[in-house]
């Protein structure tokens, strides 16, 4: 495929391999950009929010609405793509698309509901004459840097708005998973969006990431990745917006009345959801310990049934990780946790990228399955007996994106969400939940701002005032 640059598809001779890592087999090839391609992403994309400024609300809808119909006729073919350049079987990359049907959707609707609000002058001394408002108008050029685990919908969660809010996109699609990117950028031209309202780079964030996120005339950038990228992103960034959806370590409380059956089947869902390779990825499970052996025994029972291999076999329920490397490095964590202590329940063996679906116990607090972001399919089960500690415990380690509790108190999944210190807690379900449009995002090392249609919005809008002085009435 190519890469999208002053409404060109264009080609360079220097190319990167799109690899499946079921079988290493070449699906295709990307581009790798370079100084030039940057410096026309960015010119052009200045053209282009000329375009979009001007465009109305109603345009900007129908092309989203129209983009999300293409997919949805589609689904099947962006569902294959998601699954053959990435670590989703079949089925989650099915699940991943239709969000996406639902993504670009609310995108439509929420740019209905770009409100300002009337300002009352008079309630200071001073403003008596005085009648305006506020309205918010389109940021400007919005860089797009998305991870390679939801090559889709995470893209869909910066174009949508981005355009959406009147915005132009330079869109940088992770190295690895550039495909469904590129297709779902297709989609939007075949549905109306102008010449230059995009850009699509493809190449190595280290090479081509400096140049655009310094650059000044990108006004917001929206990242989501790693916390390691997100800081260097940061600390070249200068003065503009930045959102960042970053990783975490997910806690999920089991406390002594959950339903049992509910939250085995949650949280090895939640565990080994796309590999583990997922930021709301259920990491560390703290489960009372009066309940402690009954669930340990069910969730590695249930562990154990997991068949592992072929993404694009229907009966398949997890796939490889995203490379053989990142598979050697959680077999090396894991080795380690082990030889310091941990338990191994199940799992722990590797071939190629395939990566066992792995439960362990008494882990250390030196290993790092314990206090680094996993992104593997690898989970560590905890004995807790106070709420409190269970809390403090969940909160101890530098991220915060979701938590979880299990249980049927009310006041103890009160006293939880209340307590967790997130951006968001899920009662009775574990941390692997999230609708598309509610506010996404964390605290901590796991993110600034917000994401979620109506939330990408305002992040994506600046407020203007507009202040009449009439000194006639
Ligand atoms: P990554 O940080 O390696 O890469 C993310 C993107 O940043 C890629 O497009 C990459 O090419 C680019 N990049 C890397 N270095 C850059 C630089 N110096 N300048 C500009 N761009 C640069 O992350 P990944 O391995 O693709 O994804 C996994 C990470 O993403 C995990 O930590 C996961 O938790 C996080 N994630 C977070 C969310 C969320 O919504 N919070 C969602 C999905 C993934």
């Amino acid at each position: 495929m190519k890469m999208l640059l002053n409404g060109q598809w264009v080609d360079r001779d220097k190319k990167i391999d799109v690899i499946d890592p079921f079988d290493n087999s070449v699906i295709d090839t990307v581009p790798a950009g370079n100084d030039k391609d940057v410096e026309l992403a960015l010119s052009s994309a200045v053209q282009g929010f000329q375009i979009t400024k001007r465009m109305t609300v109603y345009d900007r809808a129908q092309i989203l609405y129209k983009a999300a119909g293409l997919i949805s006729e589609r689904l099947e073919e962006f569902a294959t793509i998601i699954a053959r350049e990435g670590s989703k079987t079949i089925n989650e990359a099915r699940k991943e698309a239709s969000r996406c049907v639902n993504t670009i959707t609310c995108s439509a609707e929420e740019a209905k509901r770009i409100l300002g609000e009337t300002i009352p002058w008079d309630s200071f001394p001073g403003g008596e004459k005085r009648k305006g408002f506020y309205y918010r108008f389109p940021i400007g050029v919005v860089l797009a840097i998305t991870p390679f685990n939801d090559p889709l919908n995470l893209v869909a969660h910066k174009l949508g708005p981005a355009i959406a809010a009147g915005n132009s996109v330079i869109l940088k699609p992770a190295t690895v998973t550039p495909l469904s990117a590129i297709k779902l950028v297709e989609v939007l031209l075949e549905a109306g969006l102008p010449e230059n309202a995009i850009q699509v780079i493809t190449g190595y964030g280290s090479k081509i990431g400096d140049p655009l996120v310094s650059d000044e005339r990108v006004r917001m950038i929206s990242f989501t990745g790693g916390v390691e990228a997100g800081k260097h992103i940061a600390s070249k960034a200068g003065i503009k917006k930045i959102g960042m959806e970053l990783g975490s370590d997910s806690p999920v409380i089991v406390w002594k009345d959950a339903d049992m059956q509910l939250a085995v089947e949650s949280c090895v869902s939640g565990s080994f959801w796309a590999a583990g390779q997922n930021c709301i990825g259920v990491q560390r499970l703290l489960v009372h310990k009066e309940i402690y052996d009954e669930f340990k025994t069910k969730f590695v029972e249930l562990t154990k049934t997991y068949k592992i291999g072929d993404k694009l076999k229907e009966d398949t329920m997890m796939g490889p990780m995203i490379t053989e490397n990142e598979a050697k490095r959680i077999e090396q964590w894991v080795n380690d946790a082990v030889a310091g202590g941990a338990k191994l329940l199940t799992g722990g063996k590797r071939d190629g990228a395939m990566y066992d679906p792995t439960v362990l116990e008494n882990v250390p607090a030196d290993a790092k399955v314990h206090y680094e972001e996993v992104f593997a399919p690898t989970v560590n089960l905890y004995q807790v007996d106070d709420l409190d500690k269970a809390i403090a415990q969940a909160n101890a380690l530098p991220y915060g994106l979701l938590a979880g509790i299990f249980t049927r108190d009310l006041e103890t999944a009160f006293k939880a969400a209340y307590e967790l210190d997130c951006g968001g807690v899920m009662i009775n379900d574990s941390t692997d939940y999230r609708l598309d449009s509610m506010p996404f995002g964390g605290v901590k090392y796991s993110g600034l701002g917000r994401e979620g249609l109506k939330f990408s919005l305002q992040e994506m809008t600046e407020p203007k005032v507009v202040c009449f002085n009439l000194p006639g009435i």
